[in-house]
């Protein structure tokens, strides 16, 4: 048995095949030749190498200019192995044997050499597959031109495997043949990490040398251990089969007892669920949960690759406020930042967090009115249905807050003239989720109804260590703890109402900070909602009066984090 070690981004464990998917694949043309067309294919072949010579040659010197010559060295031997005589005679051989088009051939012996590598016992060599796929591409590339987007495209029930995913992706595949996922790279608090845990996707990220894997017929992939087990047999089978039956059983019942609404000690709490699909609404049943804190509206967006018409959004959220009746559903607007603009316009660029950050939340609907005023006109529409609160992603200024409701004033005036019926006073929040706003709470206060503490972007405006899978870095970190210090103080002073959204909540340590800071309110994914209600449930607030001192005068990730372990043992262990 062989075991490769991950990072867990979604809990569970399952068995299957593997689905190798490969982003931004080149579309290598297959089709047979004629013997007289076999001239001209091999004239493109050879022409192909020379162009990847020639580029090849230049990555060289600039590499020469700007790095060192062991680097310029790396270039060399792609420039050896592009030209590689037995490698040109292979590709021959096959157009002349079996009549495969030239871009078939050199893409089965190309791939021939990959496998023989990944077969080696030498890391070395085993990571020098890459070169490999680099040349292929290249010399593809100069055959067939551009490279094609392509969307998964699983038929049967299998464990995907990618270098990486983005939440778009994981949306146009089937839920119920995606078994599970493995990733080179990836985050716990990503868009695609938050999708895994809500669809119920075992997840792992960080695992070297994925390529390794697809020469298995079959693995098992054991998120709750981070690992992935191979070759696997007699009775050890037996029992992680028992253990997948198991969790099959698990992942079937979304939510199978009401959720707690109180702690201990008999103060009131409230859990409310992150979602954002209609479906996934769907499958909950009202009775046992006590609202919606953020349903992600762009997630719509992503689910239909396109911004919806206002129509679509109504019908979409009023489905939603139906099925939840009384209870309140905070609809987020559009936040189209980072990877969920990326993965809705199905971009392939580096997904560097801060780059995009200008580009989401209120400020980039407010420079886009049409698009805002639609949702907002659909949400009014919808209201009358039930609970409905709207929520604004990434605030940075008050007059942001102020620039919106003067347009939701214009919705509910033109509304009106229409004779379209919709909800007086809706609530209106704000999400406290950037460096910025915190500055300015007391005046935010005056204008909203509630708070929503987004830490996920919060940690990355604070720490600048963005959606990493380095928990311990992003939730316990002091910065953190002070900033939600900071929005409670400022929420009391308002009696404004603050709950936090982000995935620090569905931590069992950092729920016990968050707690200790005042928090009596959180919004978690469904995937967290049966451990975080039995945490609340036996927590004592009495317990906790000291350890917001501690907290706060901490120095350190590391102290926060095993002062609430520490807590943890001795109170809930
Ligand atoms: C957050 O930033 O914590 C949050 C809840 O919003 P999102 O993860 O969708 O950015
Ligand atoms: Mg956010």
């Amino acid at each position: 048995m062989k075991k490769i070690k991950g990072v867990r981004i979604s809990p569970g464990i399952v068995c299957g095949p593997i689905y190798y998917f490969e982003k931004g694949r080149l579309n290598v043309p297959r089709h047979f030749i004629r013997a007289e067309d076999f001239d001209s294919e091999l004239q493109r072949f050879k022409q192909a190498i020379q162009a990847s010579v020639n580029e090849l040659k230049q990555v060289r010197d600039l590499v020469l200019d700007h790095l060192d010559e062991e680097h310029a060295r790396i270039i060399d031997a792609q420039l050896i192995a592009v030209q590689d005589e037995e490698m040109i005679k292979a590709v021959e051989n096959l157009m002349h044997q079996e009549r495969k088009n030239v871009t078939w051939a050199y893409y089965e012996v190309m791939n021939e050499y990959e496998a023989l590598l990944l077969k080696t016992y030498s890391q070395f060599f085993k990571e020098r597959t890459a070169d490999l796929k680099d040349i292929k591409k290249r010399v593809l590339h100069h055959m067939v031109g551009e490279e094609e987007t392509i969307l998964p495209d699983i038929n049967k029930p299998s464990i995907i495997v990618a270098e990486k995913i983005s939440p778009g992706d994981l949306i146009h595949i089937e839920h119920n043949l995606a078994l599970g996922l493995i990733t080179w790279e990836g985050g716990f608090d990503s868009h695609a990490g938050i999708l895994a845990r809500a669809f119920r996707i075992p997840y792992i990220s960080n695992v070297d040398l994925i390529e390794e894997l697809v020469s298995y017929s079959e693995i098992i992939l054991d998120a709750d251990n981070e690992e992935i087990l191979l070759d696997i047999s007699g009775s050890l089978k037996q029992e992680y089969l028992t253990r997948i039956t198991e969790f099959q059983k698990l992942r079937k019942r979304i939510i199978s007892a009401k959720v707690a609404n109180s702690t201990r000690d008999k103060v009131p709490y409230h859990i409310y669920l992150n979602v954002g699909f209609v479906d996934e609404v769907e499958a909950i049943d009202p009775q046992l949960i006590q609202g919606i804190g953020l349903f992600r509206t762009e997630f719509l967006c992503i689910e239909q690759n396109t911004i919806p018409d206002e129509e679509v959004q109504f019908q979409a959220y009023r489905a939603v406020l139906k099925k939840m009746g009384h209870l309140p559903v905070i609809f987020r607007v559009f936040d189209f930042g980072r990877d969920k603009l990326l993965a809705m316009l199905d971009l392939e660029v580096i997904q560097e967090d801060h780059v995009f950050d200008e580009w989401g939340g209120i400020g980039f609907l407010l420079e886009n009115p049409d698009i805002l005023k639609a949702q907002l006109r659909a949400l009014l529409r919808a209201s009358i249905h039930g609970n409905v609160k709207i929520m604004l992603p990434l605030v940075m200024f008050t007059d942001e807050v102020r620039q919106t409701i003067e347009l939701l004033h214009e919705v509910q005036r033109e509304l009106q003239e229409q004779g379209i019926p919709f909800r007086k006073g809706i609530e209106l929040g704000a999400m406290i989720e950037t460096s910025s706003i915190l500055e300015q709470l007391d005046g935010l206060a005056d204008l909203v109804d509630f708070f929503s503490i987004g830490t996920n972007d919060l940690a990355l405006y604070l720490i600048g260590s963005g959606r990493t899978v380095d928990l311990t870095r992003n939730y316990y970190h002091p910065k953190i703890f002070n900033a939600i210090n900071l929005i409670v103080s400022a929420a009391k002073r308002a009696n404004v109402p603050v709950t936090v959204c982000g995935e620090m909540a569905s931590d069992p340590y950092a729920l016990i900070g968050l707690t200790a800071m005042g928090i009596r309110s959180v919004s978690i994914s469904t995937s967290a909602l049966a451990e975080i209600s039995k945490e609340i449930s036996a927590l004592d607030t009495k317990m906790l009066e000291n350890l917001a001192d501690l907290i706060l005068s901490a120095d350190s990730a590391a102290t926060i984090y095993s002062l609430l372990v520490q807590f943890h043992q001795d109170c809930l262990g």
